[in-house]
């Protein structure tokens, strides 16, 4: 039942234990490829519903609950594992209603250990780190990639290497990779530069490369789905909403789906639906054209998790795209943060980025593109805590160009019953 390494683009075939990130012939990014005709005697929506609420390592964690699909042949003594996953699936009922349809559900990915998604791709990618013997691994990252690796290479008494953009870096990420361990380095240099950098001081020095190109944190990353669809009892929604940034997930969520169908775990694809930020947007221009002419372009949003201009999961997202009948949506920086503070005061909260999931539903709805009888389930990817200035900015209404619609703003009092009673005396909720 051995996995490989292959190209998506030319096929050629690597063997999983060699250490590459694209294809040596044509440049093409690799996929985990699993043997699928063998998988399917073996796994089956009982098998993974039976680990359900074990203690035992590793199947208590989310993403090693499905390990047939995510690793087969791996060894437990290499799983790098917190554990991760097994996040909550929201049925919110009033934000359905805001955004324009009757059942939303938001699976949110910000209750991973380190407070987001990145925890399910970092636990493979460094379990495959160990696999291959390697003691240093590095990332680029916007921040939320970092955090995480800081925190699974300590774990596992490893190096964590993190370069970070030295600008509109969120604090929480940062405080975390630092508190970690890691060697930490900001760079004069965005995000998408620090990547090209990573690449090649990694090759030079022989650290492992673990941002999103890596095929195996993908594979992890696909368990948003399945633990999604087990939480619906295997019953397939009709759209997922995902913020899209360097499109591993969109990537991810494709490759995931397609399996599930042809193991015949669940027996249609649901579509997807990626938001991208105005500022970031070569996906969305992309899709705009038929979903040619690729670009780069230059990131600026206030979502600094998704402020990428060149993501590298481009051809996979697109694959996605095909595979899942999927759209392609974008949302400013205004309609981001509003979402986002609907989102918070569900008692629920998220960063920045993840909104565009809320955002992007509620445009797609007015679009006619989502019916509002269809079942929705939008991720949230990053915890509220990750980027505290720029919640506190908006209820301050202090975020250049976006004129806050929903603040809740912050009272000021004397030490008095009076003072008190004033502010007190209406209740908010009548
Ligand atoms: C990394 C990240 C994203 C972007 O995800 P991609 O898979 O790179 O598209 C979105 N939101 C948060 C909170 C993130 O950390
Ligand atoms: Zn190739």
């Amino acid at each position: 039942m051995a996995s490989i390494l292959q190209c998506m683009q030319c096929g050629q075939q690597y063997p999983i234990m060699q250490v590459i990130y694209n294809c040596e012939t044509c440049g093409g990014l690799l996929d985990v490829q699993h043997d699928l005709t063998a998988l399917r005697s073996t796994v089956s929506q009982e098998l993974f519903d039976q680990r359900l609420g074990t203690l035992d390592a590793p199947y208590n964690s989310g993403v090693w609950r499905f390990k047939e699909l995510i690793y087969p042949d791996v060894e437990d003594r290499h799983i790098a594992s917190r554990p991760e996953g097994n996040t909550n699936l929201y049925h919110t009922p009033r934000l359905a209603e805001w955004a324009g349809l009757h059942t939303l559900y938001l699976k949110h990915e910000g209750e991973n250990p380190t407070g987001s998604f990145k925890d399910r791709g970092m636990t493979t990618g460094v379990t495959q780190a160990r696999a291959l013997g390697m003691k240093r691994a590095a990332c680029a990252s916007t921040g939320n990639t970092s955090a995480s690796l800081a925190a699974y290479t300590a774990w596992t008494d490893m190096e964590g290497i993190v370069f970070f953009q030295d600008q509109q870096i969120a604090m929480g990420k940062l405080a975390q990779a630092i508190a970690y361990g890691a060697t930490a380095v900001q760079i004069n240099a965005d995000f998408d530069r620090n990547l090209e950098l990573v690449r090649e001081v990694s090759l030079s020095l022989g650290i492992y490369v673990l941002n999103s190109v890596n095929p195996f944190r993908l594979e992890g990353q696909k368990t948003i789905m399945f633990e999604m669809l087990q939480q619906l009892r295997w019953q397939v929604p009709d759209w997922i909403v995902c913020p899209g940034g360097n499109l591993g997930n969109s990537s991810a969520f494709g490759k995931g789906l397609f399996e599930l169908c042809q193991l015949g775990l669940i027996d249609r694809m649901p579509r997807l639906a990626i938001i991208q930020a105005e500022g970031a947007n070569p996906l969305y221009r992309s899709y705009q054209n038929n979903l040619g002419g690729y670009e780069p372009v230059h990131a600026d949003t206030v979502a600094t998790a998704i402020k990428i201009g060149n993501p590298v999961n481009y051809a996979k997202a697109v694959r996605a795209l095909q595979w899942t009948n999927g759209v392609v949506e974008q949302v400013s920086d205004q309609e981001i943060m509003d979402a986002k503070a609907l989102i918070d005061r569900q008692g629920i909260g998220c960063e920045p980025a993840s909104a565009c999931s809320l955002a992007g539903l509620r445009k797609l709805i007015e679009k006619g593109i989502i019916r509002h009888d269809e079942t929705v389930v939008g991720i949230l990817t990053g915890h509220l805590l990750k980027d505290p200035d720029a919640t506190i900015h908006y209820h301050n209404n202090q975020i250049a160009g976006i004129d806050a619609q929903y603040p809740n703003k912050l009272h000021h009092a004397g030490a008095s019953v009076e003072e008190l009673t004033r502010i007190l005396d209406t209740p908010v909720k009548a």
